[in-house]
């Protein structure tokens, strides 16, 4: 089968680590527990930051951001395990252009299993549910409230990565990437 993953807070745990660095570089110590009750999905809300401040801090620290961003729990494991069932894993993020080819290697690097042709980068939103369909996956998770309602007319199975700003979706969810064995187990 076809699985294709949303990167950034889908595979990449990568507002807590933004959170994180923003703590360090304003010299703050905003507790995890004000992350993980955010509802919003940029997260400069927990520095009481306005939205030009949080852009431009974003924009100050996006790189080291970026790149060096851990995986979440197990999903190096599950996405290699699927391929050594011989499933296809394909990326589909919305990243920029100019991060596309950085991107590809980190992931690499980290450890996911990235073959030829099969990471897409660089495209809006809102494209993502016409390469979606014209791949024909099986399977696509993603964290984005916004790209996942635009999934809803096409044939696959779509799961939302839990994040404390999806969960007002009645989609399918995985909290734990270990789930996912499981799920097409059954
Ligand atoms: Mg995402």
């Amino acid at each position: 089968m076809k699985f294709g993953f949303d990167i950034d807070d889908t595979l990449l745990n990568l507002r807590e680590h933004a959170f994180k660095i923003y703590n360090a570089k304003l010299g703050r110590d905003v507790g995890i527990d004000v992350f993980r009750s955010l509802t919003t999905i940029p997260v400069h809300d927990a520095f009481g930051l306005t939205v030009e401040e949080g852009r431009e801090l974003w924009n100050a620290h996006r790189d080291e951001i970026y790149y060096s961003a851990p995986p979440f729990d197990e999903a190096v494991e599950v996405l290699q395990e699927l391929v050594k069932q011989g499933h296809e894993v394909y990326y589909v993020t919305a990243r920029t252009a100019e991060h596309c080819e950085r991107t590809k290697n980190v992931i690499e690097k980290a450890g996911f299993p990235v073959e030829e042709g099969r990471f897409y980068c660089g495209m809006a939103d809102l494209e993502k549910a016409n390469i979606i369909g014209k791949l024909g996956l099986d399977y696509y998770f993603d964290d984005k409230p916004v790209v996942l309602g635009t999934l809803e007319g096409l044939e696959l199975h779509v799961y939302a990565k839990d994040n404390s700003y999806n969960r007002h979706l009645t989609i399918p969810r995985i909290v734990n990437w270990s789930e996912l064995l499981d799920i097409i187990k059954t």
